[in-house]
């Protein structure tokens, strides 16, 4: 008999069988949870004693790196996930959402962490603002780790993805996870969490499971911790006002069930591609994960004279859907997660039917196809309609979680919104539109009490990432009945689990703390010229102040004809007179090439290649007999453990660049960003 285990302060814990855990598809026994009692001070403790100090050990550069490593360890593990995830009633494609969906999460942090984040463990979250006239004095802020632990938990439905989408980020942050999964597919979080550990890439302490209950978990937590929820409104609601979270003050970020809607716009008909791009989204959305997605389709407004056509169509697809154990060739819909899971969904079908009628769907002679299925969780696709939302519609009230969604007719686009907004704060809406103008008037409307919006015409569904998908680069989450958190959002997400922090000091002090330079530090000026500094000498804040040149008229002559740019204010002294700068001026792009000419050690040298500029402002005109000088100062260093294409170690290296005028006045200001080659071994 298979008893699962938590992974408690670095011990597989877990002997005694408890609860009983069925496949969705045949009712056979895939596990048991275990009885053993977890020690959760202890936990909570080990995560922030042992995970909090290994991973501090290392810096968001290398826990990046760890990610992929995880992500790649995982993905050559996939068939195992696979096979056992069938269990709970998932279907390939389901699969592909939840596992293949989980690792693509994993690599988007671990390459997100490695562009967007610095070497260490501080993030300067800039600008600098200057609080005194002289520049004595400035302000900005730091994003540092929490130094507490995360404990997430999670919805049934995605027992792999749901983890990951919730660890990544933490990990990244430098914060330990304890994780609990839903106990119903808690089984595949197990064995993700077994390959995770087996991996090699999880430092000991930052990763903790949980199967089973929580306990006294909730009062061990302190004021640096996080919780962090996805499932029902109503459990949220009870763990966000446990008395030691309100009392600590406990960051809560909670996901919940979502009346998630599609919105047909007047201007599309049966004629248009749009239609057919509409009802194929809805068939996905109820049938993918057989509805069991927090951002499932679920009210679907229709124009009133386009709801019979909807129906039709609606009709005509669903009744192609076959409904069975996922293993079977050609079966397209898999089980719901469990047995209690369907009786909820049919008793909510139930209260849905008082204010609907069923268009597709109920009992009938519905047979689920493979053997066993009559001990399985399965139900078919339900399509209702509310024709008189007017008097009511249970829709936006209730939540059916599985292949349940409701016909609503609505008379304007704009009764559509005001009918969207019933069900008080949503995840996501597809709005179907052939017109931008309706799409640039309605979309502001909905995204008001939304927390993505999803745009579909003909051309977007060439590529559209679909209805109910959460990217990792774009928030997930939505206000009001959708649980009021956030979550993804790109690099947004690393800092739910930071502290942010205003400094004040001297940009002395500032540059020390934010370990980039600040303008007003204390500069480093050597005889060597910073460009021939490997990646490891080269010191935040080296700078070179550069010989100066006197612009003239022939500069501009010639970068004019060189790069073929005559504009007037450059070449037409009359209409330059009668500008806001009464002369001609050199062209910006001159200033700018004129100083990379200044400040560069022109031999060959670790600096391997300039790809780009940051910030780049032009602050006042330079006319011919204007004399400029520029200020090179390494800035900012992020070590990515990256080598060149022949195989050198190399890092990259920002330098802040001022040019300044004979006034001292600044008339161009940037960062230049390079790659900077380190030492030969
Ligand atoms: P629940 O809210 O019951 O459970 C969600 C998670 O919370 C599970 O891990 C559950 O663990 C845990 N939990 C429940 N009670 C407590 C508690 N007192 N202390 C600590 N943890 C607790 O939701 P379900 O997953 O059962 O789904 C029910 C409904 O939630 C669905 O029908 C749907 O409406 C909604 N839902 C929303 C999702 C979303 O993403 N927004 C996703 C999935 C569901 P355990 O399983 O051990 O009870």
């Amino acid at each position: 008999m298979s008893v699962l285990k938590s992974f408690i302060a670095g011990q597989w814990v877990g002997e005694k069988p408890a609860k009983a855990l069925p496949s969705a598809v045949n009712g056979e026994i895939v596990a048991h949870t275990h009885d053993d009692t977890l020690d959760f001070k202890n936990a909570v403790e080990y995560g922030r004693r042992v995970g909090g100090k290994n991973l501090m050990a290392m810096d968001f550069q290398e826990r990046a790196l760890a990610l992929k490593a995880m992500a790649l360890y995982l993905q050559e593990h996939k068939k195992e996930l696979y096979a056992l995830s069938m269990h709970t009633g998932s279907t390939k494609g389901d699969n592909g959402i939840d596992i293949d969906g989980g690792f693509g999460t994993l690599f988007s942090y671990a390459s997100m962490g490695r562009r967007e984040l610095p070497s260490g463990n501080v993030v300067h979250e800039g600008p600098v603002t200057p609080l005194g006239k002289n520049n004595h004095f400035a302000g900005t802020h730091i994003l540092v780790p929490r130094g507490g632990v995360a404990v997430h938990i999670d919805a049934y439905n995605f027992p792999v993805w749901g983890m990951l989408e919730k660890f990544a980020p933490t990990f990244l942050a430098g914060m330990p996870s304890i994780v609990k999964p839903a106990t119903s597919t808690c089984y595949v979080t197990e064995l993700a969490v077994r390959l995770m550990q087996e991996s090699g890439a999880l430092p000991e302490g930052s990763l903790q499971l949980i199967i089973g209950s929580t306990g006294d978990l909730f009062d061990h937590l302190e004021e640096q911790d996080v919780v962090t929820f996805t499932g029902s409104a109503a459990t949220a609601r009870k763990l966000r006002n446990h008395p030691n979270i309100i009392n600590r003050s406990i960051p809560f970020n909670a996901e919940a069930d979502s009346l998630n809607s599609a919105i047909l716009a007047p201007d599309v008909t049966p004629e248009h591609e749009e239609f057919d791009v509409f009802v194929k989204e809805i068939r996905r959305e109820m049938t993918a994960k057989a509805g069991q997605k927090c951002t499932a389709i679920r009210r679907i407004f229709v124009p009133k004279d386009q709801v019979n056509a909807v129906c039709d169509k609606l009709k005509e697809q669903l009744s192609k859907i076959t409904v069975g154990d996922p293993s079977v060739e050609g079966v397209r819909m898999g089980a719901l997660a469990s047995i209690d899971q369907l009786e909820d969904v049919k008793a909510n079908i139930q209260e849905l039917l008082k204010t609907s009628e069923l268009v597709v769907g109920g009992e009938g002679n519905f047979k689920a196809t493979g053997d066993g299925t009559e001990k399985g969780a399965f139900i078919e696709p339900h399509l209702l309609l509310c024709r008189n939302p007017e008097s009511g519609c249970g829709a936006h009230d209730i939540e059916a979680f599985g292949p349940v969604a409701t016909v609503i007719p609505y008379d304007t686009v704009e009764d559509a919104v005001e009918l969207c907004s019933k069900g008080r704060g949503s995840l996501v809406t597809t709005l179907t539109t052939r017109d931008p103008a309706i799409a640039g008037r309605v979309a502001p409307l909905l995204a008001a009490f939304h927390g993505r919006l999803h745009l579909l015409d003909a051309e977007a569904a060439k590529e559209s990432t679909g209805h109910g998908s959460p990217l990792p680069m774009l928030k997930h989450g939505g206000p009001g009945r959708a649980g009021g958190g956030e979550e993804l959002g790109g690099i947004r997400a690393v800092h739910h689990y930071l502290q942010r922090t205003a400094i004040q000091g001297s940009p002395s002090m500032l540059a020390a703390v934010t370990r980039e330079y600040v303008r007003g530090a204390d500069l480093i000026e050597t005889d060597v010229h910073p460009f021939r500094r490997h990646f490891e000498d080269l010191q935040i804040n080296e700078s070179l102040l550069t010989h100066r040149r006197t612009v003239t008229e022939a500069d501009i002559v010639n970068f004019g004809c060189l790069s073929g740019d005559h504009f007037y204010m450059h070449f037409d002294e009359i209409a330059a007179r009668d500008s806001q700068f009464g002369k001609r001026i050199a062209h910006g792009y001159f200033v700018l090439s004129a100083a990379a000419g200044l400040f560069v050690y022109p031999g060959e040298g670790p600096v391997l290649a300039n790809y780009g500029l940051d910030t780049l402002r032009f602050i006042e005109p330079v006319a011919p007999g204007d004399t400029i000088r520029a200020r090179l100062t390494c800035k900012r260093k992020i070590d990515q453990g990256r080598t060149s294409p022949d195989g050198h170690p190399q890092g990259v290296v920002v330098w802040d660049v001022q040019v300044h005028n004979q006034n001292d006045e600044m008339v161009a200001s940037y960062d230049i960003l390079t790659l900077v080659a380190k030492k030969p071994e």
